[in-house]
């Protein structure tokens, strides 16, 4: 495994760390505990030491400490987890959350802890109207939080704003080759690692866009210009990132042990500055062809469910950009799937009433019930769309 240094405290980390929300089970609210033992255990064995998680992700915070305590393994590991800073109206929230965290964890402490997305200054402004910064001393004083920093998926515009609005020790930032000029982007993992923070990417793959999702023609491009060790799409994708020396760590939403396995042999020898300049053109050329077939930057996370009028967001734009990547028929027989049509209870783009519950939830930024319109256009055209709400409507 290769690790490197977080610049503030000289924690040595590991460049992959395990992004624990999607652990399988993750869907139904309740991750599978063999499964969770089974790739926790090889991520360590594959010398990962560092594992994120939320409470806000359902079940997660208590799946991962309960395989930490069954392995034994709480002090083989830097564990990191986040506050839900929206749901905190006042102080005691903190304690109360936080508390829960530690039980849910089954630790005294939380070696790096999290703002949960926060997405502009005037949401920090808020908890810190709240004492949140006495708090954080506070815990950082009794040793119950090591290593403070927040997530981000706000605008390019925002970030600098708050890195400057404390003394953070660290934060995340969605990165990837598709997305350099997109949330905090290159030059906001520039200006942070500058400020001596660590920083961490999440979203490296992009929920799975920049593997299997790739279109036809960018996988054909990677594995032409394959080698020993750019075997794969998700092997581009990471090396892509672990080429930047300012990234401290990525974190791999690894769903098996075979996955954990095969991602740590590429964090190996993915040091900084070794992609060769043919590689980066090649990454250039492949940007073009995603850009061209991804129409909707969804990256499947689900944040935004469930919607109140049953519409499933995810499986839609999923269809949506397949239809653009592979062919219109594979995003049809997608859509059809994804949107449960057989079952009596469709969730087609246009059950959308355009309410705009879901879009203040979509760390995308993205225009749902506009995007969902797009949807309706392409993959319920004329004579489709009146037999559909003929079929749904005889049910
Ligand atoms: S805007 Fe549409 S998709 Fe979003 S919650 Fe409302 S009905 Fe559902
Ligand atoms: S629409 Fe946004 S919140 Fe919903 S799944 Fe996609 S990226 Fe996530």
């Amino acid at each position: 495994m290769q690790y490197r240094i977080d610049p503030k405290s000289g924690n040595r980390i590991s460049a992959l760390g395990l992004g624990c929300m999607r652990l399988p089970g993750f869907a139904l609210g309740k991750p599978d505990a063999r499964a969770a033992d089974a790739i926790i255990s090889e991520a360590v064995a594959q010398g990962v030491n560092y594992l994120d998680t939320a409470y806000l992700y359902p079940g997660n915070e208590e799946a991962v400490g309960a395989s930490l305590e069954r392995l034994g393994l709480r002090d083989r590991v830097f564990v990191a987890t986040k506050l839900p800073h929206a749901s905190c109206k006042r102080y005691e929230d903190f304690d109360r959350i936080f508390d829960e965290q530690l039980r849910r964890l089954r630790t005294d402490h939380i070696d790096y802890y999290l703002m949960h997305n926060i997405t502009s200054p005037v949401q920090w402004e808020r908890v810190c109207s709240l004492g949140i910064e006495g708090w954080i001393a506070k815990q950082k004083a009794a040793g119950r939080i090591r290593r403070i920093g927040f997530s981000f998926h706000g605008s390019s515009v925002d970030f600098p704003v708050l890195l400057e609005a404390y003394d953070w020790d660290f934060c995340q930032i969605q990165y990837n080759y598709a997305n350099e000029t997109y949330q905090a982007g290159t030059t906001g993992l520039k200006a942070a690692a500058a400020r001596g923070m660590a920083v961490f990417v999440m979203e490296p793959l992009l929920g799975g866009r920049l593997t299997d999702k790739l279109p036809g023609a960018a996988k054909r491009l990677l594995s032409q210009t394959a080698d020993s060790q750019l075997t794969t799409p998700a092997a581009w994708g990471l090396s892509w990132v672990w080429n930047h020396p300012e990234v401290t760590m990525l974190l791999s939403g690894m769903t098996s042990a075979e996955q954990v396995a095969g991602n740590a042999a590429v964090a190996s020898a993915a040091l900084p500055g070794s992609m060769t300049a043919e590689q980066l053109a090649t990454i250039a050329r492949v940007v073009e062809l995603f850009e061209r077939a991804n129409r909707v930057p969804c990256t499947g996370c689900s944040y935004c469910m469930p919607c109140p009028h049953g519409v499933n967001i995810p499986g839609c734009f999923a269809a949506y950009n397949v239809s653009y990547a592979h062919s219109w028929f594979t995003g049809m027989q997608q859509y059809f799937t994804a949107s449960a049509i057989r079952t009596g209870q469709p969730r087609l783009a246009s059950n959308c009433v355009g309410c705009g519950a879901c879009t203040r939830h979509c760390p995308q930024h993205i225009d749902i019930p506009a995007r969902l319109r797009d949807v309706q256009r392409r993959l319920q055209p004329g004579p489709i769309g009146l037999a559909l709400k003929v079929m749904t409507r005889s049910r």
